[in-house]
C-alpha cells in the first residue's frame, strides 16, 4: 500500500505536489469512490485508480539502458528530423523518456524511463549519482592538468566539485589522450567545458557508467531492461 499521491507521481501524472492538488479537487477515484483525503493509502496492483476518468494504474513501469550512439538527439522529437533515441526503442509501446541527457555528439549509457518521479529524483542536482565519461582529447594532458580537474575547476556557472581522473590511454604519436572522468554533477556540457577549461578539448565522449550500472560490452544502438535490483540500487 503507498500513498495516492506518491502513486499518481510514479505513473507520471505530475509532480506529487500537483497530485495532491488533483486528489483535493475531487479528480482522483479509486475503486470507483472518489478521494479527497491526502493520507489515503491504495495498492497499484490490486487497485483500479483513475485521475479524470482516465485509469492509471494500469501502465506498467519500465526502466531501460541504453547505449547511444553519436548524432542522436535525447529528447522525445526534432523538429530538424535528426534521429532521437526512441527511434531505437522497437518493441517499446510505453512514452519513455530520458533520465538527463547526453549532448548529440556524445555515446553511451542512458537511462529511459516513463517513471516520472525516479526521473526527477536521478535529475535533482541533491542526488549525486557518479557517472563515467571516457573522454578522447586534443594533446596529451600534463598531471597538474588533470589535478585541476580533480580538485574542482571556474567554468562559467560556477567551481565544478571535486572529480576522479585517471589516464585511460595515452597516445603521443597522434597527439591525444583518452582520460577517464567520473563527476558527480550534470551541468550542460560539463565534462567537453571542463577539458576545454585546461586547454585539451574533447574529440570523442562516451559515458561508460551511471551509479553501479555499467555499459559492458553493450552494442550501439541497443537498449536492455534493468532488473528489480539495478532499479532499486539507483534510489
Ligand atoms: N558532459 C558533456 O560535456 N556532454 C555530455 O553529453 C555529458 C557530459
Amino acid at each position: 500500500m503507498e500513498r495516492l499521491q506518491k502513486i499518481l507521481a510514479q505513473a507520471g501524472v505530475a509532480s506529487r505536489r500537483k497530485c495532491e492538488e488533483l486528489i483535493l479537487a475531487g479528480k482522483v477515484q479509486v475503486n470507483g469512490e472518489t478521494v479527497t483525503v491526502l493520507g489515503t493509502k491504495a495498492d497499484p496492483a490490486t487497485d483500479t485508480i483513475t485521475v479524470a476518468g482516465k485509469n492509471i494504474g494500469a501502465e506498467q513501469k519500465l526502466y531501460l539502458l541504453f547505449n547511444k550512439p553519436k548524432g542522436v538527439i535525447t529528447s522525445a522529437s526534432d523538429p530538424h528530423g535528426r534521429k532521437i533515441v526512441t527511434d531505437y526503442l522497437k518493441g517499446i509501446k510505453e512514452r519513455v523518456y530520458p533520465v538527463g541527457r547526453l549532448d548529440y555528439d556524445t555515446e553511451g549509457l542512458l537511462l529511459l524511463t516513463n517513471d516520472g518521479e525516479f526521473a526527477h529524483l536521478l535529475t535533482h542536482p541533491k542526488h549525486h549519482v557518479p557517472k563515467t565519461y571516457l573522454a578522447t582529447v586534443k594533446g596529451v594532458p600534463h598531471g597538474t592538468e588533470l589535478d585541476k580537474l580533480k580538485k574542482g575547476i571556474m567554468l562559467e556557472d560556477g567551481m565544478t566539485a571535486p572529480a576522479e581522473v585517471e589516464y585511460h590511454d595515452v597516445d603521443p604519436d597522434n597527439k591525444q589522450a583518452t582520460i577517464s572522468i567520473t563527476i558527480h554533477e550534470g551541468r550542460n556540457r560539463q565534462v567537453r567545458r571542463m577539458f576545454e577549461a585546461v586547454g585539451h578539448p574533447v574529440t570523442r565522449l562516451k559515458r561508460i557508467s551511471f551509479g553501479n550500472l555499467f555499459l559492458g560490452t553493450m552494442k550501439r544502438g541497443v537498449y536492455r531492461h534493468l532488473t528489480k535490483a539495478e532499479v532499486e540500487s539507483l534510489r
